[in-house]
């Protein structure tokens, strides 16, 4: 009889638990998989799919307007909520039914119920099953943090409830300058309704590139929406079914939705870690894990979102595969976290990939700087007051781009392309000695001669 009821027990079915899942039975072990919620993970049932989902709804709006600079006429259009919600809840059931169906394929076993340990080796079931497995892999995911639990928190709403609104809010404050937030903003604004952000930091999106961070303000407040930062969101008041956000810097704002999107924290608690003998990183709260995903405990490794590395799907999807065949399939994969493109479908979309400036600048002792700010040929026509920004980060000492950052329509499709250049390690040299596409935005990338800017750190002038 074999020593454990299974070799791999996975928690959590999002997208690396699914992923782990699926390598490990093809490589032949037994698995089981607990999904409490919804097969498919937060990526997939309120996340990236359903966002993009309303982002591509909401985008319909400017198309319609910048319609008339083309010749079109189009009889007053409407919009129905109602209608996108429903039809974005089949779409989400569609591919839950995928993702449950490719699991059961691959031959793992799903269990639809909340899990925890016992022990290192145990699992106990919400059913009350105990279920024993030689190695246990951790992909819980992360979950919204409203941050304090200041006066009227009840009635903030989260990016899980915003994809659920019964109706349109004519009016809603969002508090948070990170992608979800600015996203949100985007996807509301789009719709029509009255947006005000509201971000504690002296500008939103950081980490980000100055000059993106600058050019994206610019661009979503041209598109209507009020960014009020260095204040936070102290109070809310509800009278009716409106409410009022008081602010830190003693103003106060009217709206019929307030939601929060201020960071969002790993799934450590109530999992029993502390019986199973694994560690969390106190620098970030997330699972302490190695470059493996091993935690402190030797059967035990942890992945995605809960490890609070980099929170995004691609990267838990690859974790997920690593530990796979690291475990099982007799092949040490270390995930590598550099150079990972990335997208705020914010409208306008940043799309950005490697070092931003002040990172560059920090590392290398030569860095030029390449720009380019132009009104997209589309808008000539559309007249929509609208401008592209393409940047590029060169260390000016091998003459290698380490950084893309593209603020506009497609930026998040040119970055992904550009994302293999940059892993490549490609020179601006063979930038410039590839022919542009015309007539493109993307030609920018490839046609920008002299540096707007060469950054000589001082030891190295002399
Ligand atoms: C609004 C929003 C937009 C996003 N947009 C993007 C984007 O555009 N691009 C991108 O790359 N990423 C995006 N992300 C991030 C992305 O969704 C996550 O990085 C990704 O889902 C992480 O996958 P995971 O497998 O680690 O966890 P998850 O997908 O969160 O899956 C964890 C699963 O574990 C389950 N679970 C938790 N505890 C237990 C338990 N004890 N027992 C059983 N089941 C349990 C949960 O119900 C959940 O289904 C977005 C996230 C949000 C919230």
């Amino acid at each position: 009889m074999a020593e454990f009821d299974v070799d791999l027990f996975v928690i959590g079915g999002g997208s690396g638990g699914v992923r782990a899942a699926r390598i490990a039975a093809g490589h032949g072990a037994r698995v089981m998989i607990a999904e409490e919620y919804r097969m498919g993970g937060t990526c997939v049932i309120r996340g990236c799919v359903p966002k993009k989902l309303l982002v591509y709804a909401s985008h319909i709006q400017h198309e319609i307007e910048d319609a008339a600079g083309f010749g079109w006429t189009i009889p007053s259009a409407s919009f129905d909520w109602p209608t996108l919600i429903a039809n974005k809840d089949k779409e989400i059931a569609r591919l839950e039914a995928a993702y449950t169906a490719n699991v059961e394929k691959s031959g793992a076993r799903i269990a639809k119920t909340r899990a925890v340990f016992e022990d290192a080796h145990t699992l106990r079931l919400a059913t009350g099953e105990a279920v024993t497995a030689k190695y246990v892999l951790i992909a819980t995911g992360g979950a919204p943090n409203h941050g304090p639990a200041i006066p009227g928190i009840e009635h903030v709403i989260s990016s899980n409830e915003a994809f659920h609104l019964p109706q349109l809010p004519d009016r809603i404050v969002i508090q948070g300058g990170g992608y979800i937030a600015l996203e949100f903003a985007c996807i509301f604004a789009g719709f029509g309704s009255e947006v005000t952000l509201v971000y504690r930091g002296d500008n939103v999106l950081r980490g980000f590139d100055e000059d993106v961070r600058a050019h994206v303000r610019s661009e979503m407040e041209k598109n209507g929406i009020t960014i009020l930062t260095g204040c936070t969101v102290d109070k809310i008041d509800k009278h009716g079914r409106e409410f009022t956000s008081h602010l830190s810097n003693g103003s106060s704002v009217a709206s019929d939705q307030v939601m929060f999107a201020i960071g969002r924290h790993p799934n450590v608690g109530g999992l029993g870690l502390e019986k199973a003998g694994v560690a969390i990183n106190p620098n970030n709260g997330g699972i302490a894990v190695d470059g493996f995903s091993k935690t402190s405990a030797p059967s035990i490794y942890a992945i995605g979102d809960v490890t609070h590395r980099v929170n995004l799907t691609p990267v838990a999807i690859r974790e997920g595969h690593a530990f796979a065949d690291t475990v099982f399939g007799k092949r040490s994969v270390e995930v590598d976290h550099h150079d990972i493109a990335t997208a705020v479908f914010s409208q306008p979309e940043v799309g950005t990939v490697g070092l931003t400036e002040a990172q560059a600048r920090a590392q290398f002792s030569h860095v030029d700087i390449y720009k380019a700010n132009f009104k997209p040929m589309k808008a000539t026509m559309s007249g929509r007051d609208t401008r592209v920004l393409m940047k590029l980060v060169v260390d000016a000492g091998t003459d290698r781009v380490v950084g893309c950052h593209i603020v506009g329509e497609g930026a998040a499709e040119m970055v992904q392309l550009l994302g293999i250049a940059v892993r490549m390690k490609a020179k601006k040299a063979d930038f410039d000695a590839t022919m542009a596409l015309h007539p493109t935005a993307a030609e920018e990338l490839v046609t920008m001669r002299t540096p707007s800017a060469r950054h000589v750190r001082e030891a190295a002038a002399e």
